[in-house]
């Protein structure tokens, strides 16, 4: 069997912070915890844990703040993060979504239920470095050679700007998640100047004319409204 995978829960409330203990160990997960964001970012260099389970309400350094730190630091910008929130509220989850982090599951929880977001956020992480590398992408009617740059869709070619080309590609090794306009900004642009979040929406825009059906009711590229955009690949298949 493979060595268990390392989770580490940053909770300040000792009850939930054991239910979520508790749980993850009896799922054979390796547990580490933390009651606060200063003590995360110490254990965090030591363990190195596959992924994190972060309160949203924390004292000192919050959540959100802890999760944009974790996603700029080139060691942690891709660490899963399972975010734990005391409201369901729209404006936490959307918040919480454009701060990076994977996925998050309102209080009160079920155990059962976050035991299945953990395995399926790991089961995404660990899919990744594949697609990273791949040389090709084909799903359905669609197929990206990354090697010529060249994209067919219904075996018909495509032509794409560079900037263009770049977002699908972001798009496909990321599939079905919600990704931010920062997100695609910072990695389709780099350290650009005069790039705003408008410049994404405008070639989001230009990408969905190339490659969607109707333009005007996009299937494969979806808008979060609020948030940014995810390529939904089973409507693509
Ligand atoms: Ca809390």
């Amino acid at each position: 069997m493979a060595s268990a995978q390392k989770i580490l829960v940053i909770e300040d409330e000792p009850d939930i912070r054991k239910l979520v203990q508790y749980n993850l160990t009896q799922e054979h997960f390796n547990v580490v915890e933390a009651e606060d964001g200063e003590q995360a970012l110490s254990l965090l260099q030591r363990e190195k844990p596959n992924l994190v389970i972060l309160d949203l309400m924390l004292p000192g350094l919050s959540g959100l703040e802890l999760c944009k730190m974790l996603r700029q630091r080139s060691d942690t910008s891709r660490l899963p993060i399972l975010m734990l929130t005391a409201k369901a509220g729209e404006a936490d989850r959307i918040v919480g979504l454009e701060m990076g982090a994977d996925d998050y599951l309102a209080k009160p929880f079920s155990p059962r239920e976050m035991v299945a977001r953990v395995r399926a956020i790991l089961r995404r992480a660990e899919s990744k470095p594949a697609l990273e590398t791949a040389v090709s992408y084909e799903k359905g009617p669609l197929k990206i050679d990354f090697s010529t740059y060249e994209v067919f869709v219904r075996e018909k070619p495509v032509k794409l700007t560079l900037k263009e080309f770049e977002l699908l590609r972001f798009l496909v090794q990321n599939p079905s998640r919600v990704l931010n306009r920062d997100q695609l900004l910072d990695r389709v642009w780099g350290g650009e100047t005069f790039v705003t979040p408008r410049t994404v929406d405008v070639h989001i825009r230009r990408l969905r004319k190339a490659i969607e059906k109707d333009d005007r009711k996009p299937k494969w590229i979806l808008t979060v409204r609020g948030v940014g955009y995810k390529l939904d690949e089973k409507a693509v298949e």
